[in-house]
């Protein structure tokens, strides 16, 4: 529901909600608790803030459209205390914005810069205590893909190592303003402890991802020849003849646990 009105712009990736139901489920699904710190990327024209300041009483809001600045904070008098970080969402240090704590994040994500905002997040999740976000649907899909799967890929596996990703409920072009040209979903992202993922060096967990998906029809053995030797997979139970699409995240780690350690 808008709580005014202003033209959608494209180049924002502006898709105003306007289904009374899915914001409903949207705010069951975030089930916000006194004291919790929630942020929602995005606000637009308030359908998911204004329901949300309504139950919480409390809300920060990242907007990067200046137009929408001055009428989301006259709307927002009476309604509860909302802060405005007029800024690009990748821009934004959420570690600062957590403070001591840590947030909970909300946003139905302009689709344009959907993966580069998880990925800043993702950079922050130590402060993140979860995530409850609208996205594409093939995004949602390959994002919680298991292996085997067609779409099981570079977001499955760097996702699913820092986050259990859980897909809620998909949502259709004709509940937003104007409607997206692809179907929608929303899906909740909950950071999982540093400790227990165990990740060693990131940058090379990432490079090893990145060239094991980067020909997906290779076997492991030629994908990441540069990266180690058949011995190397080998040594820690991975068949040198399978490809990425198959390999467990769990196995990514270890392999690249390994070569860390000089395996
Ligand atoms: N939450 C509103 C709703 O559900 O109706 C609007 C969602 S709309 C899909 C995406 C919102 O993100 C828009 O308000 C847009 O202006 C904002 N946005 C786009 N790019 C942004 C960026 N780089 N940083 C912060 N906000 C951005």
């Amino acid at each position: 529901m808008s709580h005014f009105k202003a033209p959608p712009k494209k180049n924002l990736g502006q898709h105003f909600l306007t289904d009374r139901g899915i914001i409903e489920h949207i705010v069951h699904a975030v089930d916000p608790r006194p004291g919790d710190n929630l942020v929602e990327i995005g606000p637009g024209q308030g359908a998911i803030t204004f329901p949300l300041l309504k139950k919480h009483g409390k809300l920060t809001v990242i907007e990067f459209d200046r137009d929408l600045i001055t009428p989301l904070s006259e709307a927002a008098h009476g309604v509860g205390e909302l802060t405005i970080v007029h800024k690009d969402v990748l821009q934004v240090d959420f570690d600062k914005l957590a403070g001591e704590g840590r947030i909970r994040l909300v946003g139905n994500l302009p689709y344009n810069i959907s993966t580069p905002i998880l990925f800043h997040v993702l950079e922050h999740c130590l402060h993140v205590r979860d995530m409850h976000f609208m996205l594409q649907k093939e995004v949602v899909d390959r994002m919680a893909a298991a292996p085997g799967s067609k779409v099981y890929g570079r977001l499955s596996v760097m996702l699913q190592a820092v986050c259990a990703v859980t897909p809620l409920f998909d949502v259709p072009p004709q509940s937003f303003n104007p409607p997206p040209k692809v179907d929608s979903a929303v899906v909740r992202l909950v950071p999982r402890d540093p400790a227990g993922i165990g990740i060693r060096d990131h940058a090379l967990f990432e490079a090893v991802v990145r060239d094991a998906f980067a020909q997906r029809r290779k076997t492991l053995r030629n994908a990441l020849s540069k990266q180690c030797t058949t011995e190397q997979l080998q040594a820690v139970g991975i068949k040198p003849e399978i490809r990425a699409e198959q390999l467990p995240v769990a196995d990514f780690i270890r392999l690249a646990n390994h070569l860390a350690a000089g395996g």
